[in-house]
């Protein structure tokens, strides 16, 4: 069903989470209204995290659920409009853009691509359920959740043997299971964990199936030379072969590097001006939440600054501000008044 036709926009955020929803706080109070797209499930891969331990101002941790309703919330008090659409297809070879969605067709003067990445997986049974339970794509995340535990991590690149060295901090005892006999990644990293006492590498090994239903119990392993099957008592299985980022909808519109992910600079322009990318979706290296935040928050300064020396951009829409320090006639708390929404103060950035 097409019932938008060519709605007109300052600022499109395609993605809501921490990367976008950070962009959109931003650029709400440069007195940018921007609509942010965050797909049918917002929130991006942290709704999947259980725990945040290392996000700044939550000294006793975060769910990473929890904290996507914050930074919505955060960025609805600013004004920040949010749909629950997915951009399928978008077009950046004339002077404004276009996204198309589900819904219809947006047009607009800049656009912040926030995407993120996906982690690949195994594609065994149970896998997705025990995710969370057991089953984790973050050793960065969830690494303190293991310790003097037993677990395992699939991989042999240089993602699998950095969250091995960290995990070993945590865990009684760290497989790798490689399904090759020779390490993909660096070779210092390798060296790192062939010394390690409590890493065990398990050359050739592949995990068959997972054991436990409403959490993890166990793995059942092969050696992919000789068949051979066995049992492995872990509480925590890492899977850490690789992320893909989100970049279907992009199709050729956008310089892309070698693993898939958007080119920028360290301002987060892409190599069409106007256009802008954050979080994951351009950051092979890092994927934490802090820095997927801090590179939204640079990327929506970047495009306030463009859509305001732009000549012919669209009007600013009207943004409605929740206010909480004015007038607080209700004898409420701050925090109540925070909690409800706060009172609403119109403004017009015309
Ligand atoms: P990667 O280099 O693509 O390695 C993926 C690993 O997973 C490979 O060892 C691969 O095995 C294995 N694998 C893939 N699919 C599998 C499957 N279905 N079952 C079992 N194993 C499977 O990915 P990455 O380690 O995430 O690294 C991605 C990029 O980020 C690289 O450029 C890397 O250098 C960079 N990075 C850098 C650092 C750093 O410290 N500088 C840290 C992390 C990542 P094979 O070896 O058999 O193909």
């Amino acid at each position: 069903m097409n019932h938008k036709n060519r709605q007109e926009e300052n600022l499109i955020i395609i993605g809501g989470g921490p990367g976008g929803l950070s962009a959109s706080i931003y650029a709400a109070r440069n007195g940018v209204a921007p609509l942010v797209l965050n797909g049918p499930e917002p929130g991006g891969q942290i709704t999947t995290t259980s725990e945040l331990e290392n996000y700044p101002g939550f000294p006793k941790s975060i769910g990473g659920f929890e904290l996507t309703q914050k930074m919505t919330k955060q960025a609805e008090n600013f004004g920040v409009r949010l749909e629950y659409e997915s951009a399928e297809e978008v077009d950046f070879s004339g002077d404004k853009f276009i996204v198309k969605t589900e819904a219809g067709e947006y047009i607009a003067d800049s656009i912040i691509i926030a995407t993120g990445s996906e982690p690949k997986t195994l594609g065994l049974d149970k896998e997705d359920s025990l995710r969370g339970n057991g089953v984790s794509y973050c050793a960065t995340c969830d690494a303190a959740f293991f310790r003097n535990k037993e677990v395992a991590i699939v991989g042999g690149g240089d993602t699998a043997l950095w969250e091995a060295t960290f995990l070993a901090k945590f865990a009684s005892k760290v497989y790798i299971l490689h399904r090759r006999d020779k390490f993909r990644g660096a070779k210092i990293l390798g060296d790192r964990v062939k010394a390690k006492e409590n890493i065990e590498i398990l050359w050739n090994t592949e995990v068959k199936n997972l054991k436990g239903e409403k959490k993890l119990e166990g793995l059942r392993i092969f050696n992919n030379k000789t068949d051979e099957e066995s049992g492995l008592d872990v509480d925590g299985l890492f899977v850490a072969i690789g992320h893909q980022p989100r970049t279907k909808c992009l199709k050729g519109q956008i310089e892309l590097d070698d693993y898939g992910y958007i080119v920028t600079d360290k301002k987060q322009h892409t190599n069409i001006e106007g256009v802008f990318a954050c979080g994951d979706v351009q950051d092979p290296d890092y994927r934490q939440v802090v820095i997927a935040a801090g590179s939204g928050a640079k990327a929506a300064i970047e495009a306030s600054e463009y859509i305001e020396e732009k000549e012919d951009s669209f009007p600013a829409k009207e943004v409605k501000i929740k206010n909480y320090n004015e007038d607080n006639k209700s004898g409420k708390s701050a925090d109540q008044e925070k909690e409800e929404g706060g009172l609403s103060l119109s403004l017009n950035l015309d």
